[in-house]
């Protein structure tokens, strides 16, 4: 594969698109960011990262760290979390609470809201600390020592996150938490705020592309766990666009409203696109793009 071509052919396809979209500003801190960045990267099996555009700036990792979180729960080999959450795409927005009471505090995945904070429970009550188990994966896969939470933007989301608030009591009161709410929370909110870079991002979601072998060769988890993950990924990982997605891109993906895009092409590699627009879903307008023109060149799609 000619990754430099593919990545070229990314880059001139976006162009247009960069700045395209709105920021997510039901967090203040994330409503600072300047739209017009774009960043692209591809990291193969074999450890070779190929990129291009603003692949260096770091960006709140949102949404996408429940694909990390969920891994380390499924590697404790413990299936209770499929008490607790389902596997089914929602066809709701990733905070709706409708969903969540008529089907009694249990969430439809572990990718829309309810179902990360559930995931983000159960790994806290499996590690004693799910922020310090999420942060030392992603400094071991990155490579980066000082890989970290953004202090601004975890205060941002807690003090603005009335609504994963009330999802989480609602849970709560269906006794489908561990630990109290807050507590809870408090894990959730500094999980979604690792501030790290698109290249970091691939790299970080290799393993996942290496079926559950690690950067440095040992095993997270077994193939079935990366299988499901992968198929998570591909069902509810964007969210209520998952169809459209599969559609367009045909890779299992997961986005986050900080703007980030991680997809996987098992056996190969994992990418990852940045731009921080929006559409109205919640996925970034630009890294779409980047993602569809990238499956199409290589023609490395899944479906
Ligand atoms: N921290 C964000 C929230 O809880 C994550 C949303 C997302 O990226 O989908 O609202």
């Amino acid at each position: 594969m000619d990754y430099p071509h593919v990545v070229e052919q990314v880059l001139s396809a976006v162009q247009p698109h960069i700045g395209a979209g709105q920021v997510a500003d039901y967090i203040p801190d994330l409503a600072r960011v300047d739209p017009k960045q774009f960043g692209f990267a591809v990291a193969t099996v074999d450890g070779k990262v190929f990129s291009g555009g603003d692949v260096d700036v770091p960006f709140a990792i949102e949404s996408i760290s429940k694909v990390f979180a969920l891994a380390l729960v499924l590697s404790q080999r413990d299936t209770k979390i499929w008490d607790r959450v389902r596997r089914e795409p929602s066809g709701l927005a990733f905070n709706d609470l409708i969903e969540l009471e008529i089907e009694e505090g249990i969430p439809r995945n572990p990718f829309i809201n309810p179902g990360a904070i559930v995931v983000t429970d159960q790994l806290l009550a499996d590690t004693g600390d799910a922020v310090a188990a999420l942060r030392a994966l992603l400094r071991a896969e990155t490579g980066n020592a000082h890989l970290e939470v953004d202090s601004v933007t975890a205060e941002s989301e807690l003090r603005t996150g009335d609504r994963n608030r009330s999802i989480a009591y609602l849970m709560s009161s269906f006794g489908n938490m561990l630990s109290p709410v807050d507590l809870a929370l408090d894990h959730y909110f500094r999980q979604c705020s690792f501030s790290i870079t698109c290249a970091e991002l691939a790299k970080a979601g290799l393993f996942i592309a290496r079926h559950g072998v690690r950067a440095d060769g040992s095993r997270l988890l077994e193939y079935g766990d990366t299988r499901h993950i992968i198929a998570l990924m591909a069902t509810c990982g964007t969210y209520d666009e998952a169809g459209n997605f599969a559609y367009r891109v045909g890779l299992p993906i997961k986005s986050g409203v900080g703007g980030g895009m991680l997809a996987i092409v098992p056996g190969h590699c994992a990418v990852a696109a940045w731009g921080p627009g929006l559409d109205p879903k919640g996925n970034s307008v630009a890294g779409g793009v980047a993602l569809e023109t990238f499956a199409q060149v290589s023609e490395l799609a899944v479906f």
